[in-house]
């Protein structure tokens, strides 16, 4: 048995609950996902020029003086979108509109931020550029201190130091945050990785090291939802990551004793873009559960926003 949230339909505000999966894509994914009705992301290797559509990074055309300046190493790169506009220069209106209209007319906030922070939330998202949780749930500057990872991944306490859990001990031992909410998304290519590597991981692989931490999702994916297409496992593992990594907070001593106490709240996230609704649930925290480890989770709060 695996654990998800419950399908849309049964979602009701404050809803508190205990749930199990059952194997049935109607009830796991609802009734609007069909197989292969989104496209997935792909990893590019970072090193090939390709790696950005769109984008060619090209010399200054000038040939005079082309030779001194890369003897100098100081060869002026100019990168420009196919019709030529130079995205930095887009890139510098919008950080002088920012100013503008966001910094010099709420200076007092703006100077304010600067002596100090007090964020009331730990986002942990996916790196992918399209599930940015500051535009999707409108946090502001000060709002949400963030860590995005491939697939928004949180690795358990005993894997040992990464830039995740750097930042989760300052956000919550320094910073003191109220809540952490973990936003998983449709269409993740690094679960889509995660759910398409071998048993035997390829440590060559950064991508492959990274996302085994998802190890325990798909295995859950894969006993509860094997007669479901690919497409829709992956689906059915975005959303089992989130709970594995609500989970996996836990085993930080720190952050579950905060959780026991009250004082911290764990949540999870999910959002889907193909028709723009995003889920929200809170880890009802029984420690029965998890000391059980049944792979059973207890959520409250389930709502959907659509
Ligand atoms: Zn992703």
């Amino acid at each position: 048995m695996a654990i998800l949230p419950p399908t849309s339909s049964s979602l009701s505000k404050d809803s508190s609950y205990s749930f199990s999966l059952h194997i049935q894509s109607s009830t796991i994914f609802g009734s609007k996902l069909k197989s292969g009705e989104f496209q997935q992301t792909r990893f590019r290797l970072f090193s090939n020029s390709n790696s950005y559509p769109g984008l060619t990074i090209k010399a200054s055309r000038e040939s005079l003086g082309l030779t001194q300046e890369l003897k100098s190493n100081k060869l002026e790169r100019v990168v420009e979108t196919e019709d030529g506009s130079d995205l930095f220069e887009d890139m510098k209106h919008r950080f002088l509109s920012f100013k503008k209209h966001k910094y010099l007319e709420n200076l007092e906030h703006y100077q304010n931020l600067a002596k100090g922070q007090a964020p009331k939330f730990l986002v942990i998202g996916c790196a992918d550029s399209r599930v940015c949780p500051s535009t999707i749930l409108g946090f502001q500057p000060g709002e949400a201190f963030m860590v995005r990872n491939i697939a928004n991944l949180v690795p358990p306490f005993e894997s040992g130091p990464s830039e995740t859990n750097a930042a989760l001990e300052f956000s919550v031992n320094s910073l003191e945050v109220k809540n952490i909410l973990v936003v998983g998304h449709s269409c993740c290519g690094g679960i889509r990785a995660l759910m398409s590597m071998n048993d035997e991981i390829d440590k060559s692989s950064f991508i492959q090291s990274w996302v085994v931490n998802g190890k325990d999702a798909r295995l859950w994916t894969k006993a509860a939802a094997s007669k479901l297409s690919f497409d829709q496992q992956c689906k059915h593992c975005e959303k089992e990551s989130v709970n594995r990594s609500l989970l996996n907070l836990l085993t930080y001593p720190w952050i579950e004793e905060k959780v026991k106490k009250g004082i911290l709240s764990v949540h999870g996230g999910y959002y889907d873009f193909v028709d723009c609704t995003f889920e929200k649930w809170t880890l009802d925290y029984k420690e029965d559960n998890l000391k059980e480890k049944n792979g059973r989770i207890s959520v409250k709060s389930h709502i959907l926003w659509s």
